[in-house]
Formats: C-alpha cells, sequence, structure tokens
C-alpha cells in the first residue's frame, strides 16, 4: 500500500518535473523572442527620440511653435509627462510646465524641483535648454543612471518661459516692460513677504504655482555672463558686497557643483568669473524683489540663478554646443539638491499592533532644523515634512550636522548625522511620539527594513542610520504613497521573492530525493 502511494507520488513528481523541463526551455526561448523584439523597438524608438533632443537645439521656437512642440513632446512621451499652465502671461499666452517623472500629476512623497527659463524676454536660452532636457530625459529614462533617477525618484518641473510677451518683442522685460526678476516681494521693502497685489500677472502665477507644489530647489536661467549665483541678492544699505545667507554654504556648494559639472563654467578662462564660476548675488550686484531670495524665504527652496552664456540671445548654430557645455550640470543639479543632503520621513507614533511594533502615520508639519555640528550655528531653513506624506528634504553641504526634529505636541527628538562629500546625502527617518506619551524614552525609530550602512552612535541608529543600500526611491510605503505600514524597498522585495522561489525549489528537490531512496532500499533486495 504504501509503496503503490510512493510510487504514484514519485510518478506524479517526475511527471511534473519533465513537464517544467518541457515547458521552460521553450517559455524562455519565447521570453527571449520577445524580449529581444521590445529591446530592438526601444533602440528605434531611442534613436527617433536622440533626434529630437538634436532637433531642441537647432534655433528658437516661437511662442506659437514652443506650444505645439510641449504639446507633441507630451503625446509622445505620456509617460514620463505631463503638460499644464500655471498662469498666463500681461498679454494673454500660457506659461507652460512640463512636469517630467514616472507618475507625473500625481502626488507622491517625492522631492519637486523646478528650472524656469526665459525670465528676461530677451534670453532664451532657457526655452532651449528646458526643452532639451525633457527630450533627453524623455530618450534615456530607461537607460542612463541619472535620467532614470529624476524621473523615478522626484517630479521635475520645466517652465521654458516665464516672460513669452518679452520674447515676442526681444526685451527683457514683460509686456508692461517691468522686469520679472525685480517684481517678487522684497525681505527688504517688505519684511513679511507679502505680495503688494501689485505683481506683474507672471510673477503672481509663479508665485502661486511655486507654493502649491512647493519645490525643493530651483534654478532659473539668464544670459548675459557664465556663472552660478546664489542669494542674498540684496543688501541692506544697497551697497555691493558679499552678503551671506544663513545657508550659504550650502548654496556655495550647490552653485559650484553646477558651475564645475559645466563644461566651461569653472574653467579659469571664464572671463568674468576666473575663480570657480559661481558668485553671491549681492556681491555681483545688489538687485531688489528677485526671484531667488523670495523663493529661499517664502518657498523654502534653494534656487539659483544662472547665467548660461557670455552672450545674450546667442547664435542659433552654436545652441547645440551651449545645451553640451550645461547637459551634466542640468542633471546634477536636482538631485544633488534633492538627495545629497539630509532627507527622509518624518512619521508619528500610532497604537500598537500586535508584536511587530507600532503602527506609524506620515506625520506633515514637522520642522527640520539643522545645526553645524562644528560651529553650533543654526541653519535656518525651516524645511518642514509635507503634508500627507511626511517625507522632506533639506539641502545641505557636505559635513557633520545635528537635526532637531519638532512638531506642537510632539516630542522632539534629535540626531546627529554626516552629509558625506560623495553626493550620497543621509537618509533619516523619524518616529516622533506624542507629549505625554508613555512610549520609554525612544521617540526615534528606524522603520523595519529601512536600515543600512554603519550608524554614527545610538541616536542616529534610533532616527535611521545610512541609506546606503537603498535605491534612490526608498519606498515609503509600499507604492511610495506614504500610508502608513512596513517600508519594503524594490530591491528588497524582489530579494524575498528570490527567497520564497529557491525555497520551494529546494523543498522540491528534497521531496523527489527522500522518495527516490526510500524506493531504492526497498526494491534492492528483491533484484538481488
Ligand atoms: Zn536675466
Amino acid at each position: 500500500m504504501r509503496r503503490a502511494a510512493l510510487l504514484a507520488l514519485l510518478a506524479l513528481g517526475l511527471l511534473a518535473c519533465a513537464h517544467l523541463a518541457a515547458s521552460l526551455p521553450s517559455q524562455s526561448a519565447v521570453l527571449k523572442r520577445k524580449r529581444g523584439k521590445k529591446r530592438a523597438a526601444a533602440e528605434q524608438r531611442q534613436l527617433a527620440e536622440r533626434d529630437w533632443v538634436a532637433a531642441s537645439v537647432q534655433r528658437y521656437l516661437s511662442n506659437q511653435e514652443l506650444g505645439d512642440w510641449l504639446a507633441g513632446f507630451e503625446k509622445r512621451c505620456k509617460a514620463v509627462a505631463k503638460l499644464s499652465t500655471i498662469g498666463t502671461s500681461a498679454e494673454g499666452r500660457p506659461i507652460w510646465a512640463l512636469e517630467i517623472s514616472d507618475r507625473p500629476g500625481q502626488a507622491e512623497a517625492e522631492p519637486a524641483v523646478k528650472y524656469v527659463g526665459n525670465v528676461h524676454g530677451d534670453e532664451p536660452t532657457g526655452r532651449v535648454f528646458t526643452l532639451a532636457l525633457a527630450e533627453w530625459l524623455c530618450a534615456n529614462h530607461k537607460t542612463d543612471p541619472r535620467a532614470k533617477r529624476i524621473v523615478q525618484s522626484m517630479h521635475l518641473w520645466l517652465v521654458p518661459t516665464m516672460n513669452p510677451d518679452g520674447f515676442e518683442r526681444r526685451s527683457r522685460g514683460n509686456s508692461q516692460g517691468q522686469d520679472l526678476n525685480r517684481d517678487f516681494p522684497d525681505r527688504f521693502s517688505s519684511p513679511a513677504m507679502q505680495p503688494s497685489g501689485q505683481e506683474q500677472p507672471e510673477v503672481a502665477a509663479m508665485m502661486a504655482w511655486s507654493q502649491s507644489v512647493g519645490f525643493v530647489a530651483s534654478a532659473s536661467m539668464h544670459e548675459g555672463a557664465l556663472v552660478a549665483n546664489y542669494p542674498w541678492d540684496g543688501t541692506a544699505d544697497r551697497s555691493t558686497r558679499y552678503e551671506n545667507c544663513p545657508d550659504d554654504a550650502t548654496f556655495r556648494h550647490l552653485a559650484s557643483l553646477y558651475a564645475t559639472t559645466h563644461k566651461r563654467m569653472a574653467q579659469p578662462d571664464n572671463p568674468e568669473f576666473p575663480n570657480g564660476g559661481t558668485t553671491n548675488g549681492a556681491a555681483w550686484y545688489p538687485i531688489y524683489g528677485s526671484m531667488q531670495d523670495w523663493n529661499y524665504i517664502v518657498g523654502r527652496c534653494f534656487e539659483l540663478t544662472l547665467e548660461l552664456s557670455q552672450n545674450k540671445w546667442p547664435d542659433e548654430p552654436g545652441l547645440a554646443a551651449l545645451w553640451e557645455d550645461n547637459k551634466d550640470s542640468l542633471l546634477a543639479f536636482p538631485l544633488a539638491a534633492a538627495y545629497g543632503g539630509l532627507w527622509g520621513t518624518v512619521r508619528e507614533e500610532g497604537s500598537l499592533r500586535g508584536s511587530k511594533g507600532r503602527e506609524v502615520a506620515p506625520l506633515g508639519g514637522a520642522n527640520i532644523t539643522v545645526l553645524a555640528t562644528a560651529t553650533g550655528e543654526e541653519q535656518p531653513a525651516w524645511v518642514l515634512s509635507r503634508e500627507g506624506r511626511g517625507d522632506y528634504y533639506r539641502p545641505l553641504a557636505p559635513g557633520r550636522y545635528t537635526v532637531v526634529v519638532s512638531k506642537a505636541g510632539y516630542k522632539p527628538f534629535a540626531a546627529n548625522f554626516t552629509v558625506p562629500a560623495d553626493g550620497s546625502g543621509a537618509q533619516r527617518h523619524f518616529v516622533l511620539a506624542r507629549e505625554g506619551s508613555n512610549w520609554g524614552g525612544e521617540v526615534a525609530h528606524a522603520p523595519r527594513f529601512l536600515a543600512g550602512g554603519a550608524p554614527e552612535d545610538a541616536s542616529a541608529a534610533a532616527a535611521g542610520g545610512g541609506g546606503s543600500l537603498l535605491p534612490w526611491k526608498a519606498a515609503i510605503g509600499l507604492n511610495g504613497s506614504g500610508e502608513a505600514g512596513q517600508l519594503w524597498t524594490a530591491e528588497q522585495t524582489r530579494s524575498r521573492d528570490r527567497l520564497v522561489m529557491l525555497g520551494a525549489g529546494a523543498v522540491c528537490v528534497y521531496g523527489l530525493w527522500i522518495t527516490h531512496s526510500r524506493l531504492k532500499r526497498r526494491s534492492h533486495p528483491r533484484r538481488m
């Protein structure tokens, strides 16, 4: 009886294995063929898209042509692009914004960064570079690691022209003759940074949109020099001198990153800025009502003003070379600003959930205050964790710091951390306990599965360890939506699946082997 059962089992096992063996190669051949076809199609597409990049840097498009191009781009690259307008110019022309992301139009626990071109109507290279950047990202986001990271781990917004009326006239100001980069609320004439209501429509649109998205960093594109400019732009007494803002070190770091990644900006033959290609705004010439200072103060957004060509309105045959000069910098800046400093999530303690640990929920509006450890100086960039998702991004220059995470009604938490010089950033996740909670002294801990790298000290370990093992897109919830729950990265999910399959395979082989050896033992005596 038992022998018959064992035999049947063996037969079944053999059948299953034979079936598998028969089906596997043919399946894999089909898969291979499919993959080959897919790859060929992708290559074809890439070839075509490389032409789009080349075409985008041939000449200046009229406003009408630019609108058509953007609409076409959105259709061609709809998986990673969404076109919208942030408002209209004084003469009613649309101010377009192109969102580049693997989930365009969707709110995610990811940082937003923007590039704004053509702020001055007679400085049009930003129109070209934003378009070329969009085309390049669309063409390369499956193959180039930088493009992949940008598309997968952030929302990059491109505004090709903030001043379409000025472009139409080839004038610096808009149709009302107003310089848009002097029209923002200014910290001296309007200390509360309240808009006067008299701002030009282009500026009003930019302010409203910037605040609704909530950018971590941005850059506006200009011409007339070759330099990366950073706050402050103005001085109290209107004198020309270096006026450092509280985040001077971080701004110098970001400006220098742009300049040194640029093909020519940081070269000693840069006529006006031979010493590294960067400048403090007020040290060059003070201005008031600039978009850069407004972004930093009101938007908590680290904005650079990029002067990208010695001449204004450079000749069209030189545009392709100018794009090549800037391409690597344009790719490096958003990643360095968003992920090169301190970033992570803030959550709040929830109710106990079984033995698996505490349930946690995203906590928005928590204040991330960073102090430079060396000087004890506060770097007051008032960065807040975002409502609904709890993620935060705090650009920083490499160095050692202390971070204090606080919110009214919660116990504040402090941790030390280091921003490494290699640009990989410091990833920290915090869980705040409610005031009066008896949750021991532990107010922050590493969400499970997120710890990686060697923690620097006990409090940093409690706050989440290093992030060296994680891909750029840390899973915040399973789908980046920021819901409470266990945290898995894609890599961890894959390795878990591999383990499960290996385990199942081992069990199957073991079972067959046992069956086989038992049958062998029993059948031998009879044959002998
Ligand atoms: Zn300008």
